[in-house]
């Protein structure tokens, strides 16, 4: 048994049972029942059930939204815009699928050949609580369209908005066990995946969890995507138009306060603006509204845990011990950890060799662009970079020397239903989104007529 709390007011929200080892494999057996009838539908016919997802989802916005503030703190007007972006990825697929999984004829010596793809069977999603509707739907729904059925595993402290999904799937008039929330502990993901039903694993989250699921896969042979941490860098060029770039860095960093792991989580300004940027920088930070999540004029909510806050803490803390300088902020009370910035940081301190999980940002100058690379890619991460400067031409040219999974120029680095979505190094490997995410949990089968 275990508790929600609210981190806002630390007031109890639910209690959840994890449901048994035995359980947990009758819902595998439902869902590999389900794929035998879903994964043979014709295409069209999934999209269909889709379309009507999407009237469900919009229906319900409202509710879904209030259930992620409370669960874990974040704002309701980005609660709501995440469950809006959940709609543009469901459109996106709704009208690109037929496209990406159609047969593709090849050219070969025989009379014809193609290739066909074909849905693997039940596909495992371990899912985190900070975007608790985007991650999961990221991944269940190109991976539902391709013919798969998913069960998913989410985060403990958002085990309600888990619940709301799997309602909407039921709204929609899917069948049972083509989308399942499955209430397990990290614990028991283990005998899961090593259930022969499972096919492929999918995991959204830390470098701990992603590790210990993509060895148990590996030692199964079963497929594994992993979407785990970042540090991206964003780097404000000399000739970068300064106010346009603190207004878009404001929200790269404190958005759903800080809690993304494609938010730019280490700054890197030309020396010569360094100390305008600052000085902009910190004054755009000190008007940010903290608050109730649930009131709309609130930006900057309590992180999800006070543990997680603490871990900030103790991150901003070490870094000041090691003589970096705080310039605005720095504080803890409860959830709530205050927008903070530091300067005078070198490359060991915590709050730039580590991920910073929260609204915390190191800003660090820079003389030549090659610094400016060479810092940015001297991080374990590689999920992506954004760089401000108005040699947008010049950028292109060098956008290969950096270890990342996107480059974003002149704007924050964000995931796009249309563009390909995943790290390198440690931030995991494999693609969510566009072509390549519907592609990764299928079977390229080619067929060859002699
Ligand atoms: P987490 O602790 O790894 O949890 C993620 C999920 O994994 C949860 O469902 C969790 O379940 C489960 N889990 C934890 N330990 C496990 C284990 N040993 N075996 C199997 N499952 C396990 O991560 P988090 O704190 O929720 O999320 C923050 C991290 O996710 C950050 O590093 C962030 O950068 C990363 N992230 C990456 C992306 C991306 O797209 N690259 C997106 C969002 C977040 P319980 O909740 O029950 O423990």
């Amino acid at each position: 048994m275990f508790s929600i709390i609210n981190p806002f007011d630390s007031t109890f929200l639910s209690e959840h049972q994890y449901i048994t080892d035995t359980a947990a494999e009758n819902v595998l057996k439902i869902s590999k029942k389900s794929f035998y009838i879903w994964g043979f539908m014709p295409l069209t016919d999934r999209l269909n059930f889709i379309k009507k997802l999407v009237f469900a989802l919009t229906k319900k916005q409202h509710l879904l939204a209030k259930q992620c503030s409370l669960e874990m703190g974040k704002p309701i007007t980005q609660a709501l815009a995440e469950v809006k972006k959940c709609q543009l990825l469901c459109e996106y697929y709704i009208n690109n699928a037929e496209k990406f999984l159609e047969n593709r004829q090849i050219e070969t010596d025989g009379s014809e050949s193609y290739v066909t793809y074909e849905p693997l069977g039940v596909v495992l999603g371990v899912m985190p609580w900070n975007f608790p509707y985007w991650q999961v739907f990221r991944f269940a729904i190109p991976t539902i369209i391709a013919g798969n059925t998913v069960v998913v595993k989410h985060a403990s402290n958002v085990a309600g908005c888990a619940v709301l999904i799997e309602e909407l799937f039921r709204d929609a008039g899917f069948a049972n066990g083509i989308y399942t929330n499955l209430l397990i502990a990290g614990s028991q993901v283990k005998a899961v995946i090593e259930n022969p039903v499972i096919a492929a694993v999918s995991l959204t989250g830390s470098e701990k969890a992603g590790a210990s699921v993509a060895s148990i896969a590996a030692n199964q042979i079963k497929k594994a995507v992993l979407e785990l941490g970042g540090s991206n860098g964003l780097i404000v060029c000399a000739d970068a138009d300064i106010d346009k770039t603190v207004e878009i860095a404001v929200n790269a960093r404190f958005q759903n306060a800080g809690q993304s792991c494609i938010a730019a989580k280490r700054f890197f300004v030309h020396s010569s603006i360094f100390d305008s940027f600052i000085e902009k920088f910190k004054k755009a930070v000190s008007e940010l509204k903290a608050g109730n999540p649930l009131d709309e004029a609130t930006y900057i909510g309590p992180l999800a845990r006070i543990d997680l806050a603490e871990d900030v803490e103790k991150q901003v803390n070490k870094s000041v011990a090691m003589g970096a300088k705080i310039v605005l902020g720095g504080n803890r009370r409860d959830a709530f950890y205050e927008p903070t910035i530091l300067v005078n940081v070198t490359t060991d301190m915590p709050v730039f060799s580590e991920e910073v999980f929260g609204p915390a940002i190191p800003v660090l100058s820079f003389d030549t662009f090659e610094e400016a690379v060479t810092l940015s890619n001297a991080t374990n991460f590689g999920l992506g970079v954004s760089v401000f400067t108005a040699d947008v031409e010049g950028l292109k040219s060098r956008v290969n020397l950096f270890q990342e999974g996107a480059v974003f120029i002149n704007a924050m680095v964000k995931s796009d239903p249309a563009l390909p979505f995943g790290g390198v190094k440690r931030s995991g490997y494999g693609r969510e989104l566009a072509e390549n995410g519907i592609k990764e949990f299928v079977n390229v089968k080619a067929v060859y007529v002699g």
